[in-house]
């Protein structure tokens, strides 16, 4: 069996007053993500994870934000796309390992439904999708609430 693995990191500034999308669930908090698409950090680390293990370049390169497309889009649909040229390569998805690093709103509650909408899409099973979060213990932009981070990692199969 032949398998490849990614990774992918993104990061989005917060500003207040606008909408924080992570995982496809809108959290509610005072701050929310400057972005081009709806700046989902966990999706975009997620694509670009996928996106590398096929070293097919990056989330910007297919998605460029110059593009009137991806103007608010769902980054699920993004996520969608990816897993679409997954296919077409010939290849299977077997899971994701994703940590978000984020000072506040805590996002404990809204995980389970995040790992939902990712495997909903994907498609696969839910326990091969992992969300880990942890703050920066105050630390740096992140610890200061100036932005949202995430990493992820993923494993493909040859089909
Ligand atoms: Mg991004």
């Amino acid at each position: 069996m032949e398998y490849r693995t990614g990774l992918g990191y993104d990061i989005h500034r917060l500003e207040e007053g606008l909408g924080l999308t992570l995982g496809g669930v809108e959290i509610p908090h005072h701050k929310g993500c400057v972005a081009h698409s709806d700046g989902d950090v966990i999706l975009h680390a997620l694509c670009d994870a996928i996106l590398g293990a096929l070293a097919l370049g990056d989330i910007g390169k297919h998605f460029p934000d110059t593009d009137d497309e991806y103007l608010g889009i769902s980054s699920l649909i993004l996520l969608e796309r990816v897993m679409q040229m997954v296919r077409q390569k010939g290849w299977r998805f077997v899971n994701a390992d994703i940590m978000l690093l984020l000072q506040k709103p805590k996002i404990q509650p809204y995980v389970q439904t995040m790992r939902e909408n990712i495997a909903a899409v994907i498609p696969c099973p839910t326990d091969r999708i992992s969300i880990k979060a942890t703050t920066t213990e105050g630390l740096g932009p992140i610890g200061h609430e100036e932005g949202v981070s995430a990493f992820a990692t993923v494993l493909l199969e040859r089909e």
